[in-house]
């Protein structure tokens, strides 16, 4: 800006260098987060160099004028595709999609190579534009799309498409005003498309960004959750959960006056099978005991780790004659699984009574029809 000259009401060169160090600082934040998160998290590589690759831009374009239009412009824009883009990519990763990086790089590459063409060999703004918001809204689309589907209902995901839709938005209105004021020459020009443009991007840009890290904070959280109320060995709830989620399925059935039952499972001679194969073994045994049951369960049906070899299956919304068909099943289930040493199970089933019944008193009638099945020789169901 010369000093005889009128002060803009903004300075498009200072928002381009501004946005851009301030992608420099989220890749910073990005890149400790990698570096700390569980490497079960996927994708944080390539937001963290995506979100690198925009900083590099935005200082490249801030030179516009200043250094050839090949590096300015051309360059500028192929790294802002390869930061956006690389930012989709590693959301693909994140929802463990195996896409392929290439192919649609190349193709990127290719309408960046279209685009130099109109800044070096035939300069023109409009076509270069309209690559740019091509390419851009693609991006932006591919992405919040990928977030929807494969993404949760937490803040963290709605925000994320939220943004990205703001982005979406601001391309087409970047191309809406591209037509009304066709006068522009580039990016660091006060014409109004620029000056939307320019405004919104880096709020986008900081959000989109921050989007990525409650993203990312967003599973490592769900994991924890996950390990805290999963046993580690079985993946089965803990006897804590478990014991909560009858605690909810008793006070609904109170309150709807439904039926539910649960299963007392406790694995014959399981000693023995320590004694003959191993504690691995044993461990293994375990591991598909609750799998093979697991088969075998409704989506709204949970099975819980009580300890050692002691196992609870809660059947929301189930009446005793049901919950003994699904305990016969489980019997049948566990003959059939490849386990070393054949082994067997005996099941107490009981049955919620409507008002007067606790976890507890429900939990002491399964494990008193459990002990009669032991009683009467296993391998067998007995109603409490
Ligand atoms: P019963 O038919 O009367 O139920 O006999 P059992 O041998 O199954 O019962 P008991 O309670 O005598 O033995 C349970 C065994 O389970 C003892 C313990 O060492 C073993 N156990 C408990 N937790 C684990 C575990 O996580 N892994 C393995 N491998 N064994 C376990
Ligand atoms: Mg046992
Ligand atoms: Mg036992």
């Amino acid at each position: 800006m010369g000093t005889g000259s009128p002060v803009p009401f903004v300075d498009p060169r200072t928002i381009v260098l501004l946005t851009g160090v301030m992608g420099g600082l989220m890749a910073v934040v990005l890149y400790f987060l990698q570096r700390n998160y569980p490497p079960s998290v996927k994708g944080l590589r390539y937001w963290t160099a995506g979100t690198a690759v925009l900083f590099a831009a935005g200082l490249t374009a801030a030179t516009r004028g200043l250094t050839p239009d090949v590096v300015s412009i051309m360059l500028a824009n192929l790294l802002i595709f390869t930061g956006v883009y690389l930012q989709f990519f590693g959301t693909e990763k994140f929802f463990e999609r195996k896409t392929r990086f290439w192919p649609r790089y190349a193709m990127i590459c290719a309408l960046t190579l279209v685009s130099g063409w109109f800044t070096v060999v035939n300069p023109l703004y409009m076509p270069r534009l309209m690559i740019s918001i091509i390419v851009m809204s693609a991006l932006f689309s591919a992405h919040a799309w990928l977030i929807l589907r494969h993404g949760g209902r937490s803040f963290a995901y709605r925000f994320a498409v939220l943004i990205l839709v703001c982005a979406l938005l601001s391309q087409v209105l970047r191309f809406a005003t591209a037509w009304l004021f066709p006068t522009g020459t580039g990016i660091l020009d006060t014409t109004p498309q620029n000056l939307i443009y320019m405004i919104s991007y880096p709020f986008l840009m900081l959000l989109s960004a921050i989007s990525l890290v409650l993203m990312a904070t967003d599973r490592v959280r769900a994991e924890f959750e996950h390990l805290a109320s999963h046993d580690s060995l079985t993946n089965a709830l803990t006897r804590r959960n478990l014991t909560v989620a009858c605690q909810q399925e008793l006070e609904r059935c109170r309150r709807h006056g439904r039926s539910m039952s649960i299963l007392l499972i406790d694995i014959d001679h399981f000693k023995v099978i320590n004694d003959s194969f191993g504690h691995q073994a044993g461990d293994r045994v375990l591991v598909q005991f609750v799998s093979g049951v697991s088969t075998l369960l409704r989506r709204a049906d949970v099975i819980g780790r009580l300890g050692g070899e002691e196992f609870v299956v809660l059947l929301p919304e189930t009446p005793t004659e049901v919950a003994r068909v699904v305990a016969e099943r489980i019997r049948a289930k566990v003959r059939e699984l490849d386990s070393p040493g054949q082994f067997t199970v005996s099941i107490g089933v009981a049955t919620n009574l409507p008002d007067t019944d606790s976890v507890d008193s429900l939990m002491a009638r399964a494990d008193r029809a459990m002990y009669k099945a032991k009683e009467q020789g296993r391998d067998q169901v007995v109603l409490g």
